[in-house]
């Protein structure tokens, strides 16, 4: 770098400082800042664009242009030069604007006469927050040092508009994190929820942007560089001889901590005025804005590695961000990006509601919020960018809404919501113990999917008649070791002890597909859902099969058990299985252990073949639990995590229904148990059907006992069957608005 544009920049640093300090306030700072710019880049023209709304830049501050036009002037993203730059998040430097790809004329400008462009992206970790324009009637293209030292620029003005520089009498510009925001993304746990923002990571903000001593702020880099690479190398000698995945995210973690690109990067960042943790941020954002690009998995968990260190050096460097759960919010809801299950267990009931800017309705974090009944909304773009800690902020799990620093109207209507919730939760408390009868004389039986010791008080308070489906696969995903046997063992004990003596179905390990065990070697599959998961898995690793055969048996200890296989697609598997089970019990009984009471094993339903299988698979299998999720993105050909298809078939869509008919049949033929453990069991329209199509056990969230018990109650399911079969017969495609109408009709 030239030793003339390090020592220009750091003067316009300190100038802006100055700015920064002085009592002007929005506007007036902001004009003043264009001319400031201008004058020590020795260009013509300086303007600020900042966006009014997600899509819409506006100049807002220049120097140069028509001042008539501040305030006026406005274009769409990706709309002109300054557009391509807020869109790429790139830098766009041309001698020659009006022939420049995209260039778009704004007459009310004036800029006509300028010939020479470069339009640097405003941005602060990911979030964009305009462009800084520099032009000239000169055609000549900006330097590659002049260009450095105007993106240093737009990353101070950035860090000012964070700390609300611009806001004031005046400014026609919002404040940052002020306005009420509603944002949406997709429903992954029911239930509204007010509360305030706490962010898992909070931003960090840095407040001295720019430094005058250069030389200081060199130091401090390497003080806590050296802090970060201690840490680092202490991580790596704990996790020696441990997980190889996790060892290869920290030898990750060291490369990245070590590197000199990075250091030099920042060091440069620091010799034009930057402060230490501004020139960190810097180099963030410029990854975070790679990151959007970039489209290989494996660059992209590089560069998310690179992310992680950036904010821990942050932390080291401002001393902010250390906080633990003491520091909770009256009604915390909780905002990450993503989260794994262990930190949201530990979390626990504390939260009122959680919002994931990622996160998916399959994944563990899901999973676990289910199971703690916290109402969650998954993939909000932009919520951890928006949100600050503390903000009022309400969560629609129905819809999939969060409403942040929400209007009084807004959040009067949501609190209209939450107050009829709780009345309908009084009205399914009194009907608890109420057995499932249906007007017409059907009994049928509710019962609950768990598969955390969390779940097991649901047991009592729903009014379950038992756990139709305990995943044994959430003990091992929530963890980061292998669990012992002996672990098992207890953890099975304590499940049947919470039961007391009502029935518990545990389903044996149903990993792979979306469930990944972090200690497992992950196999890089085409295909993860049609792939190497749930029984495939257990039969090809018998030694995982047999310790949780052996752990059953054993926590069963002379009582009752019920084992259940997933994703048996043919018979032979369930007969393989079924036999390891026999073996297992031999030794068992050899080793001199109790044996259960009675012992019962199941087939979960999940692949449409296993409803073709031989008579004889249906004559011998204990019962059979149709494991609805998985069945419906088979039949259907519709992946169950994907966005783009997950909805577009209705589980009232005729084919479905005649299809869990015929599967009914077979299993009564054989006088089968047969039960229905998807979610879809849990909806009460969608349960009624089902009870409808001869289902007489529905196993669902606790949360949905009370809603499917209450319709289920009032329900002729004779008539149902009718208004279903008319519906077929008149050529429908789903039964749905017929059984919607019925449903009208009955009030
Ligand atoms: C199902 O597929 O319906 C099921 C209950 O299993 P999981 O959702 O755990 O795959
Ligand atoms: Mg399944």
């Amino acid at each position: 770098m030239a030793d003339g544009t390090e020592t220009e920049s750091r003067k316009l640093l300190g100038r802006l400082r100055e700015e920064m300090a002085s009592e002007a306030a929005g506007q007036e700072r902001l004009d003043r800042i264009t001319h400031l710019i201008a004058d020590s880049i020795r260009a013509e023209v300086c303007s600020v664009y900042l966006f009014r709304d997600e899509d819409t830049l506006e100049l807002c501050a220049t120097e140069g242009l028509a001042p008539e036009a501040v305030h006026k002037t406005r274009m769409r993203m990706g709309e002109g030069l300054v557009g391509r730059v807020a869109q790429s998040g790139k830098v766009v430097n041309t001698a020659d604007a009006p022939s420049a790809k995209g260039f778009r004329y704004m007459p009310e400008t004036g800029e006509e006469r300028f010939s020479s462009f470069l339009g640097v992206p405003v941005q602060r970790l990911g979030e964009k927050l305009g462009v800084l324009v520099v032009q000239s009637r000169e055609a000549r293209r900006f330097s590659a040092d002049e260009v450095y030292a105007l993106e240093v620029v737009a990353m101070v003005l950035a860090e000012m508009a964070e700390l609300g520089a611009f806001v004031g009498e005046g400014a026609a510009l919002s404040p940052l994190h002020q306005q009420s925001v509603q944002l949406s993304g997709g429903p992954a746990q029911e239930g509204y929820a007010e509360g305030h923002v706490w962010l898992h990571e909070p931003r960090v903000v840095v407040t001295n942007p720019i430094a005058d001593d250069p030389h200081r702020e060199r130091e401090r880099l390497n003080e806590a560089v050296e802090e970060l690479r201690v840490g680092v190398d202490k991580m790596l000698e704990i996790s020696q001889g441990g997980d190889k995945e996790q060892l290869q995210v920290l030898e990750a973690y060291r490369m990245f901590a070590n590197s000199k690109g990075w250091m030099r990067r920042m060091e440069e960042d620091i010799a034009l005025g930057l402060s230490a943790e501004a020139a960190v941020e810097k180099e963030q954002s410029q990854a975070r804005a790679r990151m959007g690009q970039v489209t290989d998995p494996y660059l992209r968990e590089r560069l998310a590695d690179l992310d992680d260190l950036s904010n821990r050096l942050l932390r080291i460097l401002t001393g902010q961000g250390n906080t633990n759960g003491s520091d909770l919010p009256p009604d915390p809801i909780l905002i990450a990006r993503n989260i794994g299950p262990g930190d949201l267990l530990e979390y626990g009931r504390s939260l009122k509601g959680i919002v994931l800017e990622e996160g998916s309705v399959g994944s563990h974090a899901t999973i676990v919020a289910r199971a703690l009944a916290i109402p969650l909304v998954v993939h909000v773009g932009r919520i951890t960018t928006e949100a600050l800690n503390g903000d009022h902020i309400l969560v629609d799990g129905d819809q999939g809404i969060v409403h942040l620093r929400p209007e009084d109207t807004v959040a009067n209507a949501v609190r209209d919501k939450i107050a009829m919730q709780a009345k309908a939760q009084e009205r399914y408390a009194s009907i608890r113990e109420t057995p499932t009868v249906t007007r017409d004389g059907e009994r049928i039986n509710l019962v609950m999917n768990a598969g955390l010791m969390a779940d097991l008080p649901s047991l009592n308070n729903s009014g379950a008649e038992g756990v139709g489906l305990f995943r044994t696969e959430l003990q091992f995903l929530i963890r980061n070791q292998m669990p012992k046997r002996s672990e098992l063992v207890t953890q099975y004990q304590r499940v049947l002890d919470a039961a007391e003596g009502k029935r518990v179905i545990f389903r044996t390990l149903d990993i792979g597909s979306d469930k990944v065990l972090p200690y497992m070697k992950h196999v890089a599959e085409p295909n993860p859902a049609l792939g190497w998961r749930a029984i495939r898995v257990g039969l090809d690793k018998r030694g995982v099969m047999r310790m949780q055969l052996q752990a059953l048996l054993r926590a069963a200890n002379g009582r009752p058990l019920s084992i259940m296989f997933p994703f048996v697609a043919q018979a032979d598997e369930f007969y393989e299985a079924r036999w390891e089970v026999n073996k297992t019990i031999e030794r068992e009984k050899r080793l001199g252990h109790i044996l259960p009471e009675t012992l019962e094993v199941g087939a979960m339903l999940e692949t449409p073949s296993l409803a073709f299988a031989p008579q004889k698979f249906f004559d011998e299998v204990d019962f059979v639990s149709v494991g609805g999720n998985d069945l419906k993105q088979f039949f259907f050909a519709a992946d169950r995590e994907n966005e783009l298809v997950r909805r577009r078939y209705d589980t009232l869509n005729v084919s479905f229904l005649s299809f869990i008919a015929q599967i009914v049949e077979r299993c009564n033929s054989s006088n089968t148990p047969l039960s229905f453990c998807g979610e879809d069991a849990g909806r009460p329209v969608e349960a009624l059907c089902l009870a409808a199509m001869g289902i007489r056990t529905l196993s669902m969230r606790p949360a949905s006992i009370g809603p499917v018990k209450s319709v289920l109650l009032r329900a002729d399911l004779q008539s149902l069957r009718k208004i279903i079969a008319d519906a077929r017969h008149r050529g429908e495609q789903s039964v749905r608005p017929a059984v919607m109408e019925w449903l009208r009709n009955q009030g």
